[in-house]
Formats: structure tokens, sequence, C-alpha cells
């Protein structure tokens, strides 16, 4: 399944454990993710039927139904929608049904949200391969799915707009970036570009981005060209 690597990543997470359920939300919405649960089998395909996430993190163990039976559905269905199982650690045959099931990747519970992380990414990155992979400069890290930033104290927050312009800065760290580049930026978002407005933006990003070892440096008469303070 493709996505606009714009867009948040919407997940929507089944697991009938409420503790699991809640460590996932808390976690993932640090990471930038927005989860959506459901702790049915049932509420899964009415999740699905209401709105398509991007990725279905699927416990196995449901209480109405064997999770990868729910799956065999989907899949016989033709739906591609990304998925990563949750497996219980005692329970290995539970893997191998899931993966016969359709499942693109599994993790065995209790489970390092880190690692999880780094297998959502993978999954949406081989699921659209049009996405690129992230870009570190400094102390500033853009996620592979281009929509988060983190930097030393984790994510930052950032308008649409913002992250549109710091973006197209990260992926020329190093060389200069035009203001007519970054208008072009911008006008792609129906933004109304007047004269002041890239420098508008660029003097927010360069507060929201302070103590992240990068700097943005102004290139007068060209545009401005951001990289990581030695
Ligand atoms: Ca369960």
């Amino acid at each position: 399944m493709g996505y606009s690597p714009i867009v948040t990543i919407r997940i929507l997470a089944v697991e009938d454990d409420s503790h699991i359920a809640r460590l996932l939300e808390r976690e993932l919405g640090r990471l930038g993710y927005v989860l959506r649960r459901a702790d049915t089998a049932a509420a899964a395909v009415q999740e699905l039927r209401r709105e398509t996430p991007h990725l279905l993190l699927l416990d196995l163990g449901l209480p109405d139904r064997d999770g990868s039976d729910l799956l065999r559905d989907l899949r016989a269905a033709g739906d591609t929608l990304p998925v990563i199982c949750l497996t219980a650690r005692d329970r290995p045959v539970e893997r191998v049904g899931g993966l016969r099931a359709g499942a693109d990747d599994y993790l065995v519970k209790p489970f390092d949200v880190a690692e999880l992380d780094a297998r959502i990414q993978a999954v949406l990155r081989r699921a659209d391969r049009a996405v690129p992979q992230e870009v570190v400069v400094g102390g500033l890290r853009l996620a592979a799915d281009e929509a988060r930033l983190f930097g030393i104290d984790g994510l930052v927050a950032l308008t649409p707009r913002e992250l549109h312009v710091l973006r197209r800065l990260l992926k020329n760290a190093g060389r200069v970036v035009t203001k007519a580049q970054l208008t072009e930026t911008l006008a792609a978002l129906n933004e109304d570009i007047g004269d002041k407005t890239i420098e508008v933006y660029v003097h927010r990003i360069r507060h929201k981005i302070q103590g992240n070892g990068v700097e943005i440096v102004t290139v007068r008469g060209f545009g401005y060209l951001l990289r990581a303070i030695a």
C-alpha cells in the first residue's frame, strides 16, 4: 500500500491486553504515530471499515477470534495492508501461523518499543519503495516516513509548512537551497508567499531546532544552507 510521506502514520493496534495496548498508545504516540485501538477481531473489522490505517499491529491471541484468521481473511480479500503480528513468547506456533497467514513481520512480547519502531519503518519502507531512508544531520534525524523530525530531546513539533521547508534544507544539508526553491516547496502547499514568508519560516525553524548541533546559515542573495555545527 502506498502512502504520502507527509501525512502522519496511522496505526491500528488490535490487542486485548489493555496494559500492552496502553503502552503502545503512549510509546508510539511519543514517536509521532497516531494510534487507534481495537480489543477484539470484530472491533478491528469495524475500525478497518471506518478508516484504512497505514499499518496494522495484530495480536494473534484475541478473545473472539484467532488474529491469524482475521489476517487470512484480509489477504484473501486482496488487502495488502502492512501487518506486524504480536505473538506470545511461549507460543512459537503462533509466529509461523501469523507469517503463513500473510504477516509482513512479527514481534514477540514483551518487546522493545525502539525495535517495534524500527520494524514499523522497515515494513512501511518495503510497502512503498519510494519512501527514502532517514536523514541525519547533527542531532537532528528526519524519520524515513519524512513526517517526523527527532532532535536530541525527542520529537520536534513542527507545523506541516515548517516541516516542508526544513525537509528541503535537511535533504540538501551542506548545500545552498535558494529562496526560489523554498518558495516552490511552499507553493506546493498552496501557501500564499509574500516577500518575507521564507524568512519568517526560517526564523521559526531556527528557534525550534536550537540546541541540536545544527545551524541554518543565511547566504545573502542566494538562500539558506543547513549544516551541522562542528
Ligand atoms: Ca491477547
